[in-house]
């Protein structure tokens, strides 16, 4: 069974995490949860964006103030994605095993459609 990393082991994740002929993720994206074994997002299903960080849900919640997320524009290019609260126009992304979250979220006013996960709030494992 291939090895699990946190996203703390990548000393360059913008460029270690991301296949530069295409931009993007080289490995598959799980659950940042120590114990959960869920996979987010398969290898080659996402790309690499920049938009604001996660908004915390209140001062004492802040998931992420990372500027790096992986895009995808439809809900089917999730292997397991589940929805937590929605706040406004924003609706969060969490875990579907474990409910852990928010992972990254949904603009729901957003054209043309875009899902993003932090790539600080999850975990990474080699596919071949
Ligand atoms: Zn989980």
């Amino acid at each position: 069974m291939a090895e699990i990393s946190k996203f703390t082991a990548f000393a360059t994740p913008t460029t270690d995490l991301v296949d530069a002929t295409n931009n993007t993720n080289l490995y598959d994206i799980l659950c940042p949860r120590d114990n959960c074994r869920c996979l987010v997002l398969r290898k080659g299903a996402a790309t690499l964006v920049k938009r604001d960080p996660i908004k915390p849900l209140d001062e004492s919640d802040v998931p992420s103030t990372n500027e790096h997320f992986w895009h995808v524009g439809d809900m089917m290019d999730f292997d397991n994605v589940g929805f937590s609260k929605t706040v406004g126009d924003t609706k969060f992304l969490s875990c579907a095993d474990c409910d852990v979250g928010p992972l990254g979220y949904h603009n729901i006013a957003h054209q043309p459609k875009e899902y993003l996960i932090s790539i600080d709030c999850a975990r990474y494992r080699p596919r071949n």
